[in-house]
């Protein structure tokens, strides 16, 4: 298991941090500063020397939060590799997956895009233009099978009666 470094600051936040970093193992760290990255920096994916710890790099998504994403820095050939970040990107597509079938449910009732946007203000701030981009890239993904030999009834306007043709 990650080893998750708390302080006042974020002691509180441990059950989410875990939650998080769960799959990571002990190999792993989330330092009281906030960084994630390796406890022993890595060797180098160039020259395969050993490597030293380098600060980080922040990645923001805006109204989500931010991630300190631990940096790698060869003294021999002196490239600065950085943690792998999938993690993060892998919640952000959980979170925006979710949103996008909240979207679909919402337009299934026919509530508009406007609308929509109206109760994403109280969630997660989106434009209604937003909505209308993301609900149409995800409709052209869906598979709509289209019925050959469609058999067509005609009938007359009057409402039909039993014993009338
Ligand atoms: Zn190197």
């Amino acid at each position: 298991m990650v080893t998750i470094n708390l302080n006042l600051n974020n002691f509180s936040e441990l059950p989410i941090l875990s939650e998080v970093f769960g799959s990571f193992d002990n190999n792993y760290e989330y330092t009281a500063e906030g960084i994630f990255r390796r406890k022993a920096p890595p060797f180098c994916p160039r020259c395969n020397s050993p490597m030293v710890h380098n600060g980080y790099n922040i990645y923001t998504k805006k109204g989500l939060g931010d991630i300190k994403i631990g940096r790698y820095k060869c003294s021999n050939c002196n490239c600065t590799p950085e943690e792998n970040r999938s993690f993060w990107e892998g919640l952000k597509s959980v979170l925006f997956d979710s949103l996008d079938d909240f979207f679909k449910l919402l337009r299934s009732h026919n509530v508009s895009h406007e609308g929509i946007s109206a109760v994403m203000d109280f969630i997660y701030p989106r434009s209604k233009s937003t909505i209308l981009r993301e609900f149409s890239k995800n409709m052209e993904q869906e598979k709509v099978s289209h019925d050959e030999n469609v058999l067509v009834v005609c009938y007359d306007e009057q409402h039909p009666k039993k014993g009338r043709c």
